[in-house]
């Protein structure tokens, strides 16, 4: 990382989702972040990211925070949690309506799947626009009976923000591509906001000056650099770290009980070895990056 790219305070978090433990490359993640902000006299936060009420559960955010505490990781202010600034988000929201930047819509899952001909990325096939040409007469009557989400029109929200960049701490200026995810949702279904437009108002209310996150992560920078043009947010650093994989290749996911911290603690690992490890890019178990 290019030391004259880092911002002059650095105000930094961990984000993690509570929809499971914390596995070892969460634990990696979270390190980097709390000690770039440690050895430069800054801040490190943590917010939980619990606005998926299927997923999310009380006891992951109390094990995810067990989870930091054991492998040595503090934070200062008190935990920002999602699920408590709705309203923040319903104005975020509110304020690209009135823009006429966003469009209700009522697709499923299965209708976007069966209408898709763009190809199916990890973050699954483009929005094939169904919703963005309903008539207002139809748009009104379906949202009165019908549930809906909210998408942004990514076209015209490019238009009216002109061309845009964001700062890579390890490549420079990067040119935002936001057009690439298509029209993506802001508010789900099910909950009032979506992963892009809160964790977007949430680094700005939080004072984010630094934002460190996992590589599957870097075509959302590009989304939440738009949002912050749109609605006025000044606009962090970005770092995106290899994810990691495990010895067989595969991704670490939530869902791979013996790759946790958790267990490894149930296993008896000292936290500071590990710590100590983590910091020079030693991993336990086979693990390794996925990259450079
Ligand atoms: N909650 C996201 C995750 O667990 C991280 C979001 C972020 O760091 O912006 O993958």
């Amino acid at each position: 990382m290019n030391p004259s790219a880092l911002p002059q305070h650095i105000v930094t978090r961990f984000a993690p989702s509570p929809t499971g433990r914390l596995h070892v490359g969460h634990g990696w993640s979270a390190l980097m972040a709390h000690d770039l902000a440690r050895t430069h006299g800054g801040r490190f936060l943590l917010r939980i990211e619990d606005i998926d009420g299927a997923r999310s559960r009380a006891e992951h955010v109390e094990g995810i925070i067990a989870d930091l505490r054991w492998l040595g990781i503090d934070w200062d202010e008190p935990v920002v949690r999602q699920s408590d600034r709705l309203d923040a988000y319903a104005d975020g929201l509110a304020r690209l309506k009135d823009m006429g930047l966003v469009y209700p819509c009522f697709c499923s899952r299965a209708d976007i799947a069966a209408s898709a001909s763009a190809p199916h990325g990890s973050a699954g096939p483009l929005y094939p626009g169904t919703c963005r040409t309903l008539r207002d007469s139809e748009r009104v009557a379906r949202m009165a009976r019908e549930a809906h989400a909210w998408r942004m029109d990514m076209a015209r929200a490019v238009r009216l923000a002109g061309p845009l960049e964001w700062q890579d701490a390890d490549r420079g200026t990067v040119v935002a591509d936001p057009l690439a995810a298509g029209d993506v949702v802001l508010a789900r279904k099910d909950a009032p906001t979506s992963y892009h437009l809160a964790a977007t108002l949430d680094d700005a209310a939080m004072g984010i000056t630094f934002v460190l996150r996992g590589d599957d992560l870097r075509g959302a920078t590009d989304i939440h650099r738009l949002l912050q043009a749109l609605l006025g947010l000044p606009s962090p650093v970005y770092r995106h770290h290899p994810l990691l994989v495990a010895a067989d290749g595969r991704r670490l996911a939530k869902r791979d009980g013996g790759l946790q911290l958790a267990q490894l603690r149930a296993d008896g690992v000292d936290p500071a070895r590990l710590r100590a490890d983590l910091r020079l890019g030693m991993f336990p178990l086979g693990i390794r990056p996925d990259g450079p």
